[in-house]
């Protein structure tokens, strides 16, 4: 603990951002100090969720691996392989502890609870970050602070973790998209199987509006009833979330902040996926960050071409979600399922995005893309 007030570097919000970033400086020549305005971070857990495509240091913290992802509709299932990119969990629980045992025991790193920082201002060499309580000097800051802009679209989700009395789930398979019948809403459910008796169900919308039915503990049920019957289980605890969507959040700020995390636009606008990509960007500043003054940092995470392709998706999706739901039943039938993996995962090649293009609908892209709305579309 070094317990000062001027630091090399302010990391503003201790999330997966703060903390990944924390964890790369470990035992650096830098001082570092995290400033976190909760007491505690880990009163809300979350289940980040990916595929393995990228190399991170916290292959030891994963919970669970699956092989085969299933897509399904009220008249079909699709199988999707993930040998080559096995689907994977970490607890975010799990995340942080290893990390602040981390900072806890390191020689550079203070992290400071219970303090919100207010303002960032220069004043001649310095950068002062003012909190609620103090002030705090450093030579450049990494702010991972969400904003309060209104999105495009947010994906909501409910999550319940299920335990069964009796072996119910099939732990080799995980439901990554299982659209429900409502029509004129792009809804789902979400089902990651860690054993044959525990589960978690999430019932997920990708939407532009606040969705409150369907989003609680009696739609849980409903569907352990339907799909299940009368088999006793109980739910040992639930999740609420909300992922931005939008593919105008992008990291621009001042030459001494740099922007981290999800609202520096590391969540991908379509799909919500956000834990890989924090971790490619703060290998990425690690680098850097000897020069990150002088350094230009890509403002959009994204390529333009995937930012684009997401703008048609989202828009797709709020216009005709019923049509989107059949389109990427169509994408998903293909046998293209690494080039698909990578194409979610935001590592796709050029000849994985011409593969992705090449399945999609061509004229309703074609018009999205220049614009033009079609008759049947609100
Ligand atoms: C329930 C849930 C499940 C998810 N599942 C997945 C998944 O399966 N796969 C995936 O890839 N992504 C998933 N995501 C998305 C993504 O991984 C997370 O949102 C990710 O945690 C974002 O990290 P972050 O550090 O950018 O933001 P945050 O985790 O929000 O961290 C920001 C931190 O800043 C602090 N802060 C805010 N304001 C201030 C202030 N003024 N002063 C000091 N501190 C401040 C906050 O308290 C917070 O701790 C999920 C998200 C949620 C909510």
């Amino acid at each position: 603990m070094l317990m000062q007030n001027n630091y090399d570097y302010i990391i503003i919000g201790a999330g997966c951002a703060g903390l990944s970033l924390a964890y790369r400086l470990l035992n650096k020549s830098h001082t570092v100090c995290i400033i976190e305005s909760s007491d505690d971070i880990n009163k809300r857990n979350k289940l980040w969720s990916f595929w393995d495509t990228y190399e991170t240091p916290f292959n030891h913290l994963i919970k669970k691996k699956w092989k085969n992802l299933l897509i399904s509709n009220e008249n079909e299932s699709i199988k999707i392989n993930c040998e080559d990119y096995n689907y994977q969990s970490i607890s975010s629980l799990d995340f942080n502890n290893f990390i602040l045992d981390k900072i806890n025991t390191s020689s550079n790193i203070d992290i400071l609870f219970s303090l919100e920082v207010k303002k960032i201002v220069k004043k001649n060499s310095d950068v002062v970050v003012i909190t609620d309580k103090d002030e705090y000097f450093c030579s450049h800051v990494f702010d991972s602070r969400p904003n309060n802009k209104k999105t495009f679209m947010k994906q909501q989700f409910f999550g319940a973790y299920i335990k069964s009395k009796e072996d119910i789930f099939d732990d080799n398979l995980a439901a990554f998209m299982e659209f429900t019948t409502i029509k004129n809403k792009f809804h789902f459910n979400y089902i990651l199987p860690f054993s044959k008796n525990m589960a978690l169900i999430e019932s997920t919308f990708f939407s532009c509006n606040e969705e409150k039915k369907l989003l609680n503990k009696e739609y849980i049920n409903e569907y352990m009833r339907e799909k299940y019957g009368d088999k006793a289980y109980i739910i040992e605890k639930t999740e609420f979330g909300s992922i931005p969507m939008d593919i105008g959040i992008n990291s621009l700020s001042e030459q001494f902040i740099t922007k981290i995390g999800s609202f520096s636009g590391a969540t991908r606008a379509s799909t919500g996926y956000t834990f890989i990509n924090i971790q490619r960007q703060v290998d990425h500043l690690i680098k850097i960050i000897p020069n990150i003054q002088k350094n230009k940092i890509n403002t959009h995470f994204h390529k333009f071409i995937l930012r684009k392709m997401d703008s048609i998706f989202l828009r797709i999706i709020s216009r005709n979600p019923d049509y989107m739901k059949n389109a990427l039943m169509d994408l998903f039938r293909t046998s293209s399922h690494k080039a698909q993996i990578r194409f979610l995962s935001d590592m796709p090649s050029i000849f994985d995005i011409m593969k992705i293009i090449f399945y999609l609908p061509k004229l309703k892209f074609l018009l999205y893309a220049l614009g033009i709305r079609e008759k049947n579309d609100k």
